[in-house]
């Protein structure tokens, strides 16, 4: 929602500056995605906002519910008929993460996501961006009562690439006046972008950091990671050491697992080595996520495999966790979303 928007239209109509507060905490506390649903505003109020101001600056187009009733897809078109996704993952009883987008496609063109492969239609203004929220909270109190309690902006798009936006949604979500999450729930992941890296680590020091990094050879990681022909490992390892310097806070490394490309026993260690030419170990969380189809040439690696890499880097005493994959039946786990 636009709240500046709507804080001249009611002004301009004449209405009583309370109003707004009512309006801001319908929608931003108790999720309210219609006017209908905000009966303390007057009935000839509440008509001529149903002509002519809009609550939410995209409409849901789909929704899909995994099989297992732990991943829920939202299928959204934004102004332009441009589709972008979203997805809630139910990671703990009654707790629900909700992977935002900040960009319709996304021009890092990383090979093994589908998003990728759109190439970039355009950034997200920052109410495209809450308003996935706002709509994704709507739905799950209305269908389970029940809350969203952290977000990651790992959906479609670099978030780094449309830092303003992403920096204003960011207010927005913690905001206490709005919908006031703790930053402590907020985590951005980024493809290495450094430029950005830096900024977060002043504009945002509470909120939690998720680098992709799935290599630690250049050559490697820029054919997997094309920002890396930008931003080389290098560069990424100079911005990380001043983000842990500047917040003291861990950062969560992503790595992908594809058979036969990054998944080697030898490349344990050298991912280990990379992480301490960083930082200590304790500043490290490696999330081994399995290959999810997207299409495209890869293939995810046998269970077992999984393991043993993650084992490789425990015994090294690197902390790693293997990431839950939900939602590969919607297309809606990581890498999958493409806004069809
Ligand atoms: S993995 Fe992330 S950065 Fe890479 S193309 Fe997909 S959305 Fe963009």
């Amino acid at each position: 929602m636009d709240l500046k928007k709507l804080a001249v239209f009611l002004k301009e109509n004449g209405v009583p500056a309370f109003r707004l507060k009512q309006v801001r905490e319908a929608v931003y506390k108790n999720y309210a995605a219609t006017w209908d649903e905000i009966p303390v505003l007057p009935a000839p109020l509440r008509d001529k906002l149903v002509r002519e101001f809009r609550i939410h600056s995209l409409d849901t187009l789909e929704t899909q519910v995994s099989k297992k009733g732990d991943a829920i897809k939202f299928c959204f078109e934004i102004k332009g008929g441009l589709k972008i996704e979203s997805v809630l993952l139910n990671l703990m009883p009654e707790k629900w993460s909700l992977c935002l987008s900040t960009q319709a496609g996304c021009p890092v063109r990383c090979p093994f996501c589908a998003t990728g492969r759109k190439g970039l239609k355009r950034n997200l203004s920052p109410d495209e961006i809450t308003d996935q929220f706002l709509a994704a909270a709507h739905y799950l109190k209305t269908t389970r009562q029940q809350k969203i309690s952290s977000v990651i902006f790992m959906g479609m798009g670099e978030p780094f690439l449309n830092y303003d936006s992403l920096a204003e949604a960011i207010r927005t979500i913690t905001d206490a006046e709005l919908i006031g999450l703790g930053q402590r729930h907020v985590s951005v992941s980024t493809a290495g972008h450094v430029p950005g890296i830096r900024r977060f680590a002043q504009d945002f020091p509470q909120c939690n950091l998720a680098i992709s990094l799935h290599a630690v050879d250049d050559k490697l990681r820029s054919d997997l990671v094309p920002l890396n022909n930008t931003y080389p490992l290098s560069q990424l390892v100079k911005a990380l050491k001043d983000y842990i310097t500047t917040t003291k806070r861990r950062v969560f490394v992503e790595y992908v697992m594809l058979e036969g490309i990054n998944n080697s026993r030898s490349m344990a260690p050298k991912l280990n080595s990379w992480l301490r030419s960083v930082a200590a170990p304790k500043y490290f969380t490696v999330n081994l996520i399995t290959y999810n189809r997207t299409g495209g040439p890869y293939r995810a690696p046998a269970r077992e495999r999984v393991a043993i890499f993650a084992e490789l880097l425990g015994n090294l005493g690197v902390e790693v966790t293997i990431r839950k994959s939900l939602g590969d039946d919607i297309a809606g786990a990581c890498g999958q979303l493409a806004g069809k």
